[in-house]
């Protein structure tokens, strides 16, 4: 077994310009694999109150770590602007991640904005938000009445003390799920909790977890831990397969299959027999779905990723402040999707799921391109 390698700090992103120089404004163009253009995914911030070792370690994310500043990040204009922008291009649903989105100041003002967007069909884009938890029960009330619709929460375990050194802040269980509680009280739903599991590390919690949020209307979705970005020293041996959690689950109370939600869903979905409520497995490492993957990222300080695991983004923030119109930037995001041939886990999975592997879904076939992977915290969960 190989060391883990982690470098004290990732990489700076590869950037190229945005393809302004030509393209028509297509309303709903489809990239090099048929595949459309749905789902827009928002880091409003680099910044987090945990610190949990698969995301954001300690060790590399430290005091010293150079954040973003205020200037680099787009403003609640810029980002509406952009996020109306997609949607004239297909996109139908826009969550909001980072980071942490909740440490954003002002986050509801950017919400209020966001819900008064309007598809080309008249009706409100599908708007979301990805969280810790961590600040929900203060903010739920006031993140509904700016026109959220929903919530999804990422909860590690159920033990407090594994879930205090999984997010290496100390932070305790019982406010999350107070959090939860003040999100379905705001009606904040419906509500997902996300569960990642790593072998070894919070592997004994699955079943508690299921047990907790079986028949609360609440889907818990177990995550399979995954090698995104460069600085969580990822081994195929931590992850934990979505085959095996579901037999773990199975051996509790039998489950069937549900047809997925909507086209290009992450999660497969399955519903307890008894009728008490469903459970999601997102096996992005060992059955890939980049087949219909159609969301898009937009970073903080406001380049576009076409693929969790991009190696590049593509600077929309220098034209949008140079005073590009619309029009022009609207077909720019549209030239750029028409060109992405993005399958990185496909690839990876084809190639053995090896570590790096990963590094031949980009361009160069080398660990270098794993070792240049953008951070989740700065692309967006
Ligand atoms: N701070 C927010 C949160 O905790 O939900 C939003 C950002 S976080 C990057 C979004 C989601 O990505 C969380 O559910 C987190 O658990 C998940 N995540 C982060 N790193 C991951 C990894 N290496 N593998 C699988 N999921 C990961």
């Amino acid at each position: 077994m190989t060391d883990r390698i982690i470098p004290l700090r990732p990489a700076a992103p590869a950037v190229r310009p945005l393809p302004l120089a030509g393209g028509d404004v297509a309303s709903a163009p489809e990239d090099r694999l048929g595949r459309p253009l749905r789902d827009l995914r928002i880091s409003v911030t680099d910044r987090c109150n945990f610190r949990c070792g698969y995301c954001m370690p300690r060790e590399v994310f430290d005091r010293d770590y150079p954040y973003l500043p205020q200037r680099e990040l787009l403003t609640f204009e810029e980002i509406t602007r952009v996020a109306r922008l997609f949607t004239g291009l297909g996109v139908r649903k826009i969550r909001l991640t980072g980071g942490e989105p909740l440490l954003r100041r002002d986050i509801e003002a950017l919400v209020g904005q966001l819900a008064a967007l309007r598809l080309p069909d008249g009706s409100a884009p599908d708007l979301t938000l990805t969280t810790n938890g961590s600040l929900l029960a203060r903010k739920a009330q006031a993140l509904r009445e700016a026109g959220l619709q929903r919530v999804t929460v990422s909860l590690d375990a159920l033990d407090d003390a594994v879930f205090r050194r999984m997010n290496d802040a100390d932070f305790p269980v019982a406010e999350v799920l107070a959090g939860i509680e003040a999100a379905q009280a705001a009606g904040l739903g419906p509500i997902k909790v996300n569960m990642v599991v790593q072998r070894g590390v919070n592997e004994d919690e699955i079943l508690p977890m299921a047990r907790h949020f079986r028949g609360t209307g609440i889907a818990l979705r177990f995550i399979e831990y995954m090698d995104v970005g460069a600085t969580n020293g990822w081994r195929m041996n931590d992850v934990v397969p979505a085959g095996e959690i579901l037999r773990r689950l199975q051996a509790e109370a039998p489950l069937h299959p549900l047809p997925p939600g909507a086209p290009g869903e992450t999660a497969q979905r399955w519903a307890w027999a008894d009728g008490s409520g469903e459970i999601g497995l997102i096996a992005s490492v060992t059955q890939a779905f980049c087949g219909d993957c159609n969301r898009a990222r937009l970073s903080n300080d406001g380049k576009v990723y076409l693929c969790l695991f991009a190696t590049e983004g593509h600077d929309l923030r220098t034209p949008l402040r140079a005073g590009a119109s619309d029009a022009q930037l609207q077909a720019a995001l549209g030239t750029l999707w028409r060109g992405r041939g993005d399958q990185y886990s496909a690839l990876r999975a084809a190639d053995g799921a090896a570590p790096d592997a990963s590094a031949k879904a980009g361009d160069a076939g080398t660990a270098a391109a794993a070792a240049s992977r953008i951070e989740m915290s700065y692309i967006g969960g």
